[in-house]
């Protein structure tokens, strides 16, 4: 009666989330959605982490420099950065993180999550106004609400929409005070992680100095993965990233590690410095976790003349296209910008994920599918994350499978569209 459908779903992996991974074999799972695993693991292609640069490895320079400062650190630093919890691998990395996004300063957080949820609320207050795609992420939507400030929400990318609520709240200001908003804040992110849209950010710069208000990004999936050299979605379009106020990422995804950071401008990083109670009340990062950020993100931008980190962002964009074109041509409904590698398939109906979910897994790869509270009840969809880490041979097996398990449960649907004309 308990049988667990078989799927990716809250499986642990068995080793490093690279581009094959290993999860553990699932029997059974009680009515407190406690799962039972057998002794047994099975190998699967992985498209499911945000391993997007294929830095999540356990061997390599990353690996090897992480091991070696567990040896001179240790693993936490038992107390807060404001006590003596400030660890050296992390002072280095916030110069690097500041010398890689081309900003003054940058601080950084032991948890994504949190370096959104918690500094947000540093950023605006009850006289504020918040403007939010209507895609951002949970952890923005929290920050938001604990700010206090008053929050409109726009039609995801929608220039016009977001303009027309610029528009009325210059016009309008605080409903309840009559007054004008202290501060107005735009925030969006780089890719859009259920779309694989990416951002209109120029649009959104020029918005933002029309209406003179200020601009949070969160380059959680595009930072390392998006502009020619991993500049993140500011490069891509040619943005000057002093243009964006608050640069916030993490390092969860393309640098193969854990934690979030804020770029900017002098002041606003001593000001977070000073008032952020993630900062403030909570453990830095954890030194081994810093230097793997060190190390990936020194690989990414050249260090020592190499070109490794361009060759991998160049694999990364190629692996999107050619995963991409190929769906589409097989007649799958596809969301998002073919420069995206977050590729959302759409299966539309919320009963189709868990079919595909338990047959991919039969055919040895790994997808997360991904249905209402996450998307609209009627937008269920197989999310892939692509990585530089996936070889050709990889793809063209995870396409064949893809493409036959479409005909066989008839989820084409741009071949079907006559059918509903
Ligand atoms: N921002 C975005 C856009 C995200 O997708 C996520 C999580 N995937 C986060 C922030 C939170 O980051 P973390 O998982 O590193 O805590």
């Amino acid at each position: 009666m308990y049988m667990r459908v078989r799927d990716v779903f809250e499986r642990p992996i068995a080793s490093v989330p690279g581009a094959v991974v290993k999860i553990k074999d699932r029997i059974t799972q009680d009515y407190c959605w406690t799962f039972q695993f057998t002794g047994t693991e099975t190998e699967i292609i992985n498209t499911g982490s945000y391993n997007y640069l294929g830095f999540a490895e356990n061997k390599g320079p990353c690996a090897d420099a992480s091991a070696l400062s567990i040896d001179e650190y240790g693993l936490g630093t038992c107390s807060t950065i404001h006590e003596q919890g400030q660890s050296l691998p992390q002072y280095k990395l916030e110069k690097l993180v500041a010398q890689f996004l081309g900003v003054d300063e940058a601080i950084c957080f032991s948890m994504g999550f949190a370096t959104n949820s918690m500094n947000a609320p540093c950023l605006v207050d009850k006289h504020g106004l918040i403007i939010s795609d209507e895609y951002n992420h949970a952890s923005l939507i929290l920050g938001c609400r604990l700010s206090g400030a008053s929050i409109k929400v726009f039609k995801h990318n929608d220039m016009n929409d977001l303009e027309r609520i610029l528009r009325n709240a210059i016009a309008n200001g605080n409903p309840k005070t009559r007054r004008p908003y202290k501060k107005i804040l735009i925030i969006i992110e780089g890719i859009y992680s259920m779309e694989g849209s990416i951002c209109n950010l120029p649009a959104i710069i020029a918005l933002k100095k029309k209406y003179k208000c200020y601009l949070y990004l969160d380059e959680a999936h595009s930072i390392g993965a998006m502009g020619p050299t991993g500049r993140g979605v500011v490069e891509y379009w040619g943005c000057d990233p002093k243009d964006v106020d608050i640069m916030m990422g993490t390092f969860t995804k393309s640098f193969g590690a854990a934690g979030g950071y804020i770029g900017g401008t002098k002041a606003v990083i001593s000001h977070l410095r000073k008032s952020s109670p993630t900062g403030y009340y909570s453990m830095p990062m954890s030194p081994p976790v810093a230097q793997q950020i060190i190390e990936s993100m020194s690989i990414i931008m050249g260090k020592d003349g190499t070109i490794e980190g361009e060759k991998r962002i160049e694999q990364l964009a190629r692996n999107s296209r050619y995963f991409r074109r190929n769906l589409k041509k097989m007649g799958f409904i596809v969301y998002g910008s073919d420069d995206s590698p977050v590729v959302p398939i759409m299966l539309f109906f919320p009963a189709y994920c868990g079919v595909w979910g338990r047959e991919m897994l039969k055919r040895k790869i790994g997808i997360v599918v991904v249905s209402f509270p996450a998307t609209a009840m009627t937008e269920s969809r197989a999310r892939i994350c692509l990585s530089a880490a996936h070889t050709k041979e990889m793809l063209d097996k995870v396409l064949k499978e893809i493409d036959d398990f479409g005909n066989i449960t008839g989820a084409k649907w741009s071949r079907r569209a006559h059918l509903y004309k």
